[in-house]
């Protein structure tokens, strides 16, 4: 493992000074912060860079997870997809096993920033976990579980109940993996409302779904903001969905009980009760696209 020092001079600002060191492996990474409480893992650095610049907070050791090509892949193995947690959000677009996905196209399309997907990791968004990281909306709408270790233990968590723990920041993860049936049923689609100015949503969703003949089965719904500023599912309103044909009367019946259900929080970019309306639109338009899909025999 290369160990570094800092400060390193970024245009005006500076960082703080601390001790940055390179693992070459899972293995030195996991390693030195078992050792080192006050180590802080970093991946891409998009948000932790910026975080360490303003002093919003002071870490005394960095590890630098980067050059862990281990940690960089997309595969099948059998009935489910497994990400790596260093793959970055450009290899996941780019991957031949997201391409059945129509929320991935529209993750890519509705990235504020795309050169910022070529460092940002699918391990580093999952760790930060909030209603502004669209990856996680959609994983935790595909049933995502973690590999995470800590202590130099392994454990298996959903990602769901990962992104409601007090400590989120416990563990490093390793691996995503979510379920894939066999016979490629799985649909996922994926919107969200930004304001120009800010890469923080006003409100995004994802809807997944299986389908049996021309019914939707299975149906999970993930909205960012659904629960104050968590993503979180809206239980009610998959129920109005699932094992139905996705028709107008359908669609709008869901949209209302999504309206009674969500809780969006509200602050200075918009009101909760704009946010609420906003996620009602986002459905409209994710449950026209499945049907579109469906009708097209995409
Ligand atoms: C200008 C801009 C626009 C953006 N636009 C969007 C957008 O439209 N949609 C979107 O979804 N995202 C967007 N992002 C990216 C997103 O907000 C995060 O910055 C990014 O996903 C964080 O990933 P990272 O690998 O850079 O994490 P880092 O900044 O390296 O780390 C973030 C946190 O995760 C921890 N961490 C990192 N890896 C792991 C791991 N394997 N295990 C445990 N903890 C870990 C770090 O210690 C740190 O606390 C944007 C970012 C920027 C700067």
């Amino acid at each position: 493992m290369k160990t570094e020092s800092m400060p390193l001079i970024t245009g005006a600002l500076r960082l703080p000074s601390m001790n940055f060191r390179v693992a070459s492996t899972m293995d030195e990474a996991l390693t030195v912060l078992a050792k080192d409480p006050d180590a802080r893992p970093i991946a891409g650095g998009t948000n932790l860079v910026p975080r360490l610049m303003s002093r919003h907070f002071n870490v005394k050791t960095l590890v630098d997870l980067s050059d862990l090509n281990e940690c960089r892949y997309v595969r099948r193995d059998k009935d489910s997809i497994k990400i790596g947690a260093l793959t970055t959000l450009a290899e996941l677009v780019e991957s031949p096993y997201m391409q059945h996905f129509d929320a991935i196209k529209s993750f890519e399309r509705e990235f504020v920033s795309p050169p910022i997907m070529n460092l940002a990791t699918v391990g580093g968004s999952i760790a930060l976990g909030d209603y502004a990281q669209d990856i996680v909306v959609i994983l935790e709408s595909l049933g995502a579980k973690l590999k995470v270790s800590k202590n130099n233990e392994y454990e298996i968590v959903l990602l769901d109940s990962r992104i409601r723990s007090p400590i989120k920041t416990s563990g490093l993860i390793i691996e995503v993996d979510f379920p894939f049936p066999r016979d490629n049923n799985l649909l996922c689609f994926f919107d969200k409302l930004n304001p120009s100015v800010s890469r923080i949503p006003y409100a995004s969703l994802a809807l997944k779904t299986e389908l049996e003949r021309d019914v939707f089965t299975d149906v999970t719904l993930v909205a960012n903001c659904a629960k104050g500023t968590t993503p979180d599912r809206l239980f009610e309103t998959e129920n109005v969905l699932t094992n139905s044909k996705f028709e107008k009367g359908v669609i709008a019946n869901a949209v209302a009980k999504l309206e009674e259900e969500a809780e969006p929080h509200s602050d200075f970019l918009a009101p909760g009760w704009y946010r609420k309306r906003a996620l009602g639109a986002l459905l409209r338009k994710v449950s026209s696209r499945a049907v579109e899909k469906v009708i097209s025999g995409v």
